[in-house]
């Protein structure tokens, strides 16, 4: 059911290991569009685009994601907003266990939140990486490379096909983000869903797994999510709003 900010800090007042686990509605007020909200990516593109078995027959399909990655694309230059801000200052407050993200725009990190308390579970575009061997050169070498008139540039090592981290569907999520988001959702002692729909498994299964231990189960959000009904609290409105009154409400009594 729908509650006030007030509500929710109650709820969460005396919890030290609480969950965060974000989605694409916690960028939007960066300027990066979310999949499922009304200015959604998928009222406009083909979830079929972003395969992996597209990506690595398809030269041409690689040399336009090239493109967007080192031009126009609202990713490039984005900046944390204060949802992000917020949920920094919840893990240096000390009242985090983690954050797991299904986001791959990297601003839980700009914002302020150290790596080791972060699970990128679909990964991050700023991270590259060869299909073949497995490196992962530097963002700036191969941006360099393509700059320098390489449209579909090639691992040095191993002559293997390059991408960014982020999981193309038919991909497997990253082992050691995914087992990272395991423990954490078995040890916290509630967890906060923010800016998702809660639909995309089987990261949606991380916040379910918290929330039925009997842990509670606060959704930020705007519009409704698949779990509205298991929510112990559910915020309506803006992230950027929303979040750092929840963790004003809830840091300022420390
Ligand atoms: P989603 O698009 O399914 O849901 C986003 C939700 O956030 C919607 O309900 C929307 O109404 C809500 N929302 C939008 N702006 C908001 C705001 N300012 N405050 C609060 N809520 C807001 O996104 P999802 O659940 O994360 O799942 C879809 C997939 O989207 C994920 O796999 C993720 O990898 C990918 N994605 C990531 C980014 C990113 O990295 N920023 C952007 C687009 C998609």
């Amino acid at each position: 059911m729908d509650g006030t900010v007030a509500e929710a800090a109650a709820l969460l007042r005396d919890r030290s290991e609480i969950l965060i686990f974000s989605g694409a509605g916690i960028s939007t007020e960066s300027g990066i569009p979310d999949f499922r909200g009304p200015s959604g990516v998928w009222k406009t593109t083909d979830p079929a685009d972003f395969t992996l078995q597209r990506y690595l027959a398809d030269p041409d399909f690689r040399r336009d994601s090239w493109e967007k990655r080192f031009t126009a694309t609202t990713l490039h230059g984005a900046e944390p907003n204060p949802a992000h801000r917020a949920v920094a200052k919840l893990w240096n407050r000390g009242r985090m266990i983690g954050c797991v993200t299904q986001n791959i725009d990297g601003l839980h990190a700009t914002g302020g939140l150290p790596l080791f308390a972060l699970a990128e579970l679909h990964g991050n575009v700023h991270g590259m990486m060869c299909v073949r061997c497995n490196s992962r050169p530097e963002r700036t070498d191969i941006e360099q490379r393509w700059h320098d008139g390489e449209p579909d540039p090639k691992c040095e090592g191993c002559g293997g096909i390059l991408k960014t981290t982020t999981v193309l569907f038919g991909e497997q999520l990253p082992e050691r983000d995914m087992n990272r988001a395991t423990l954490w959702a078995a040890a916290a002692d509630a967890v906060i869903a923010v800016g998702t729909t809660l639909s995309v498994y089987p990261a949606a299964f991380i916040p379910m797994d918290v929330a039925s231990r009997g842990m509670p189960f606060v959704i930020v959000n705007e519009g409704p999510t698949e779990m509205d009904h298991t929510a112990t609290v559910r915020l309506e409105g803006k992230a950027g709003t929303l979040m750092p009154q929840l963790v004003d409400a809830l840091t300022d009594a420390d």
